[in-house]
């Protein structure tokens, strides 16, 4: 018996999502971000699977994800590492995205493919846009495979900051040599082929997440959240429920309460004390009181009969969205899927 929290992951939904997001990409072709253990769904299953459908470009933060994805999918695919060149980088046969001039100008001595990486605005990583251009001839005779940059608002189409950084890296891979372009992550699938380049990096997207109000509502859910209950009680109005006594039952007649084993060892966020919510069965029921370490307790008052010790409520899936739930707590669905911990068994499903 399954007595602590899983994580149903489904392989195919996210396959179905890398071909809708790939329908988009097009002409270009779409890529998968697969960092931090593929947001938390697990790297090296998640990229086998979009391997076999057709996937040929893999994004990493860290040399070592980048190894562990390189194990999964063989060696045809490009795996490229975000932060930069790191030791494991010529080793594991992964290719580093390059971040200033600095690393540029060693690694071009080594005469390895690259990435280059420039800054549009967001003032984050990458070589800046305001430099880039003056060093386009050091590197003529060895372009990088990729050029790529990343957007600050894709998720808000109309910020006027998306044409601006878009405007920019027009401006930049006219003058600066390379193989191909990389612009889109998620989000930016959706604000039109001029924001796209030719291979994208969509991550949030491919597990069913992402706020952007243009999201295609055909994406899945590539994770199913789970936990067991432990133990089901009533207890009258006027108790109060948890740490802190912060949840006081009202009404007047007694409710029907369940504790289950997930809490914020597990990485679902205290910040979902008294404000978010599970599904038992087709009745949502309300998160009572503060996430504790390991438990969490609901109202099942409205559930009936299902209600009973080893019944699987849901906290992630089909009937919470992953972005509903993220909310809640006051966070995006990238923070939740992301932060779920080792004590969450992964059950991977076609
Ligand atoms: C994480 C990341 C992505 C993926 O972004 P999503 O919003 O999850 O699609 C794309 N590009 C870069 C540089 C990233 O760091």
């Amino acid at each position: 018996m399954q007595t602590g929290p899983t994580a149903t992951v489904h392989l195919g939904n996210i396959v179905a999502n890398w071909r809708l997001l790939a329908d988009r990409a097009a002409p270009g072709e779409a890529g998968a971000v697969v960092k931090a253990d593929a947001y938390g769904h697990g790297g090296e299953r998640v990229s086998a699977a979009l391997a076999r459908a057709g996937c040929r470009t893999f994004f990493v933060a860290y040399a070592k994800e980048g190894a562990a994805v390189r194990r999964a999918v063989g060696a045809e695919a490009d795996i490229y590492v975000f932060n930069g060149t790191g030791n494991h980088t010529l080793v594991e046969d992964l290719t580093p995205v390059i971040n200033s001039a600095a690393e540029l100008k060693a690694w071009l001595e080594t005469g390895r493919p690259y990435a280059l990486h420039v800054d549009t605005g967001m003032n984050r990583l990458g070589l800046p846009w305001r430099e880039a251009g003056g060093l386009a001839d050091s590197f003529t005779d060895h372009p990088p495979r990729l050029l790529l940059s990343h957007f600050a608002c894709a998720d808000e189409p109309d910020h006027t900051f998306n044409e601006t950084q878009r405007e920019r890296f027009a401006a930049l891979s006219a003058r600066l040599p390379h193989e191909a372009t990389s612009l889109a992550n998620t989000a930016a699938h959706w604000l039109g082929a001029p924001f796209h380049g030719d291979v994208t990096r969509p991550g949030i997207g491919l597990y069913g997440g992402g706020t952007s109000p243009l999201r295609d509502e055909r994406l899945l859910p590539g994770m199913t959240l789970e936990a067991p209950i432990l133990s089901v009680f009533d207890a009258p109005a006027g108790d109060t429920v948890g740490y802190g006594a912060t949840a006081i039952l009202s009404g007047d007649t007694p409710r029907r309460l369940a504790t289950v084993a997930l809490g914020y060892s597990d990485g679902f966020l205290r910040s979902a004390s008294n404000s978010g919510s599970a599904c038992l069965g087709a009745t949502r029921c309300a998160i009572l009181g503060r996430v504790s370490m390991d438990l969490i307790t609901i109202d099942v008052t409205a559930a009936g009969g299902l209600a009973k010790p080893g019944a699987k409520v849901e906290f992630i899936g089909a009937s919470v969205g992953l972005e509903t739930q993220a909310a809640a707590a006051g966070t995006l669905g990238y923070e939740l899927v992301s932060g779920l911990g080792h004590r969450v068994e992964r059950i991977y499903r076609t």
